[in-house]
């Protein structure tokens, strides 16, 4: 066993409790082994667990990811596009905005946006995430020109783009419904949508991180347009900064119950907020990020609440670095996310764990917790499961690909 597999709480439980846990959180426990659902008053209970109710949470929740989706580990090859930093939405937990006279403003050409795309689908990407603030003199319709200029140089990358948030604006923007904006979007080769923007869906909450964004109530609208034309998405949560285990538990039961009416969610991901740089924190008004403790509980939880409905629980390594991330995989968690290739939110509010993942090391974090790599598409669809260990000599299928497309990135940067 791993160290950390034994820090995490050690053997599965294979349907079975240890005994002597308290009883209030072992029914819960119970309920979860039997694959009968989670209230959010039971996950709250679970949010508190410490010593060993703890332990039991971590292995029950590694149990219900062995059985969801086996001992494989995905990732997928995709480079970050952030198109411009140009945002006046003032959200007070965001260090990436910035205003038109900054001197670290930045706007990318629709050709640049092309290039990046190109250098990423020739490095092995098989995707690019393209997400922006909210320019204000940027056209609704520029939304769906970023998609056409990445479609015309390079058909087959798939585009996962803008959050909820950039659709409310570009269809604002531009006079339409959100399903009249998201098809003009689908017509240019919009392959999926990033469910950020979520932050905590909780009125209060948002109101403390941000006035002028959109309301829970128009996230969960776009996020249900988009599932009902067929248009997949992500589904995340930002904890960790004035929230607390009952509004984690109430927005992880509201996904539910979306994914309950639609089915279009892919995946969970639990985003730590990175307080360093981020004015909330910075004004005194917000805590320092989740605990290594919290950071557990949320992806064991996360695995509990949406067993049988969302099979895909993603650790942020950006947020969590490798070795928290190593212990959240083991605790529930079952994907490891993209190689990002250059990532610049994180970043801009303070995390320190890089922008840049290659597959390779990747597939030696999977393995160095006993389970099997598979490289992935967006829509998890597996492309490569890597079952046996390369010879010490074997390089990846492209030498350097990766690592040179990146230096490129790094010195137009
Ligand atoms: S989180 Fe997004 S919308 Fe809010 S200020 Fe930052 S870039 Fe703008």
């Amino acid at each position: 066993m791993s160290k950390s597999a034994a820090e995490n709480g050690g053997n599965r439980v294979n349907g079975r409790l240890p005994a002597g846990l308290k009883p209030a959180v072992a029914r819960v426990l119970e309920r979860a082994l039997e694959e009968r659902e989670i209230s959010a008053d039971e996950a709250v209970r679970l949010f508190s667990a410490s010593g060993r109710e703890l332990q039991a949470l971590l292995r029950v929740a590694d149990e219900l990811r062995r059985r969801a989706v086996g001992d494989v580990v995905t990732y997928v090859s995709v480079r970050n596009i952030n198109f411009t930093n140009i945002c006046y939405t003032g959200c007070r937990f965001c260090a990436f905005g910035r205003r038109l006279d900054d001197p670290d403003a930045q706007w990318l050409s629709l050709a640049e946006v092309a290039d990046r795309a190109e250098q990423a689908w020739q490095a092995g990407a098989t995707e690019v995430c393209m997400q922006g603030g909210l320019h204000p003199r940027m056209a609704g319709s520029h939304y769906r020109d970023l998609i056409l200029a990445v479609k015309e140089r390079v058909p087959q990358i798939h585009v996962h783009a803008f959050s909820p948030f950039e659709i409310w604006y570009g269809a604002r923007r531009s006079g339409v419904s959100y399903a009249d904006f998201l098809t003009a979007l689908k017509e240019a080769g919009l392959g999926s949508l990033p469910g950020t923007a979520a932050e905590i869906l909780d009125t209060e909450i948002r109101q403390q991180l941000t006035r002028s964004k959109l309301s829970a109530e128009q996230w969960v609208e776009i996020i249900t347009t988009a599932h009902r034309m067929g248009i997949r998405t992500t589904a995340t949560i930002m904890y960790g900064h004035v929230d607390g285990p009952r509004h984690w538990a109430e927005h992880i039961a509201l996904l539910r119950d979306i994914q309950r009416d639609t089915g279009g969610f892919t995946e969970f991901v639990p985003l730590g907020f990175v307080h360093y740089n981020a004015p909330i924190f910075l004004d005194g008004l917000a805590r320092p990020g989740p605990s290594v403790g919290e950071n557990l509980r949320m992806h064991a939880v996360a695995r509990l609440m949406l067993h049988g409905f969302i099979p895909n629980i993603q650790v942020s390594w950006v947020k969590l670095g490798p070795q928290l991330a190593q212990r959240c995989l083991q605790a529930g968690a079952n994907d490891f996310g993209g190689t990002l290739m250059e990532e610049t939110i994180s970043l801009s509010a303070g995390a320190d764990y890089g922008q840049h993942m290659r597959p390779r090391e990747f597939r030696c974090l999977i393995r160095d917790i006993g389970r099997v790599p598979a490289q992935r598409n967006t829509l998890y669809e597996l492309l490569r499961v890597y079952e046996t260990r390369p010879a010490p000599a074997q390089p990846d299928a492209k030498p350097g690909a990766f690592e040179s497309a990146f230096s490129r990135v790094r010195l137009r940067a």
